[in-house]
């Protein structure tokens, strides 16, 4: 796998999907064991007259290059990153002098599965290992020999090797800050425990923590850091995608990235504990009174009954015991009852009651609920993604490899009334003509988010 094309790939790290595109058309074998039950639903396969028809009728091509240029120096594709992934795995990045019209005729003639948006650039050279041969893409005002470029270029250029012997030479200009979240992520933290654990799926109890993402991500973004242009983003798989467009995120470097993801970041049960003892920061408690408390009850005790779930029950009694407290004896008999007589929200009652009436809480403890809460609905986030500047996130509109689901633009206020079946496949795409309203949303959400600023 690590040769010819599919080496830029490696270069983004884990958000490859050469492997999921690749055995699209290779389905395994059935074993002894899935011989003897019930035969599971074929996986859902991408059909290339599909994406060809998709490409040329549905996509908003003409929106999304306006998303690939309306911060890149001219307005050019050539001066953002930019890939298209195809069927076959095949992974084409590089579009030297190229308009927007060539770029959407290039991808109507030979359409990818998805195509993924990076940095905007100044400049772009690339020297080969002995300085023989100098390629220089540059906008008008960097025109003149090579030295002289290079002494224009400002001095916090970005040196990397491309894997291919040769130096890419690149000052970054200006990047939407973006989070890109996963619930795969989710199971090495042991946060999962619908039957999508360890598979790539996506249920309605997945989608509560999708909606823990949005609470969490647009607290911090809008009410701490100030941002107004927020973007979400059905990734098309098992997550969600959120672009910031304000100016000053755009020219955020990649250290004040960096300290973002730091500010936001807890992703395993010690860091958690560490940030949530008592007195609670000021910052996680507004976050838990004024929305998670709140989404917790509504969306996960009252509509999906979790604590009639055993592995969640499970989960929570271990976080129990990490605060060394005995509330677990208290609670297993009636909270193992999950026949359905007691509800989710009367065994929440119940450790609420115990809590406040035998004063387990004391200072410089974690509050058992607020743990609780946090660690279930908390997102768990990848640094890269978030800082690193090279890094590319699909676009909007790309089609999923893996679940043929199409990521769609969403507005805020309705990711909690959502439901997973109205998120479109391809297949079902087509199948309706592209009639589907929640896609028409989502291209006048993402035309609104590009024409704001
Ligand atoms: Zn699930």
């Amino acid at each position: 796998m690590n040769t010819g094309d599919d080496r830029s790939l490696y270069s983004w790290g884990k958000r490859a999907h050469v492997s999921s595109i690749a055995t699209n058309d290779h389905q395994q074998p059935p074993t002894k064991k899935m011989k003897m039950t019930i035969k599971p639903p074929p996986k859902p396969r991408l059909i290339k007259n599909h994406i060809r028809l998709y490409y040329s009728k549905y996509c908003p091509l003409g929106d999304i290059c306006k998303l690939v240029t309306m911060n890149s120096r001219l307005k050019s594709p050539q001066f953002r990153d930019v890939g298209l992934q195809f069927i076959n795995g095949f992974f084409r990045k590089k579009f030297n002098r190229i308009s927007e019209d060539q770029l959407i005729n290039y991808i109507k003639k030979d359409p990818p599965v998805n195509i993924h948006i990076g940095l905007c650039k100044t400049a772009d050279i690339i020297t080969l290992e002995d300085g023989s041969n100098e390629r220089m893409i540059t906008p008008p005002e960097f025109k003149g020999s090579a030295y002289e470029i290079k002494k224009k270029i400002p001095p916090k250029i970005d040196i990397r090797n491309d894997g291919y012997g040769n130096s890419i030479h690149f000052c970054g200009e200006k990047k939407e800050l973006v989070f890109d979240i996963d619930l795969c992520d989710y199971d090495e933290y042991d946060i999962r425990h619908c039957d999508c654990r360890n598979k790539k799926i996506l249920c309605d109890i997945c989608w509560l923590l999708i909606e823990g993402v949005v609470e969490v991500l647009s607290y911090f973004m809008k009410d701490i850091l100030g941002y107004k242009s927020l973007m979400w983003v059905f990734s098309g798989g098992k997550g969600i995608h959120c672009w910031i467009n304000d100016q000053q995120a755009l020219s955020l470097s990649e250290q004040e990235r960096k300290n973002i993801v730091k500010l936001v970041t807890m992703n395993d049960d010690k860091t958690m504990l560490n940030r949530l003892t008592e007195p609670l920061n000021p910052l996680m408690k507004r976050l838990y009174d004024n929305r998670l408390e709140k989404l917790f009850i509504e969306e996960g005790l009252k509509k999906r009954d979790i604590l009639n779930n055993k592995g969640f029950i499970d989960r929570i009694f271990k976080m129990l015991d990490m605060i060394n407290t005995n509330l677990k004896s208290f609670l297993s008999k009636e909270w193992y009852s999950i026949d359905g007589t007691i509800s989710s929200i009367d065994k929440w009652s119940k450790l609420v009651a115990i809590i406040t009436n035998t004063k387990q809480r004391q200072q410089k403890q974690v509050n058992p609920c607020v743990f609780i809460v946090f660690r279930l609905l908390y997102p768990i986030l990848d640094e890269q993604v978030t800082s690193s500047l090279s890094h590319l996130i699909k676009s909007p509109f790309s089609i999923n490899s893996s679940s043929t689901r199409i990521s769609i633009p969403l507005v805020e206020n309705d990711i909690k009334t959502l439901k997973i079946e109205q998120l479109p496949t391809l297949q079902g795409f087509i199948k309706d003509n592209g009639k589907n309203d929640l896609f028409n949303n989502g291209i006048t959400i993402l035309k609104q988010w590009i024409n704001k600023y």
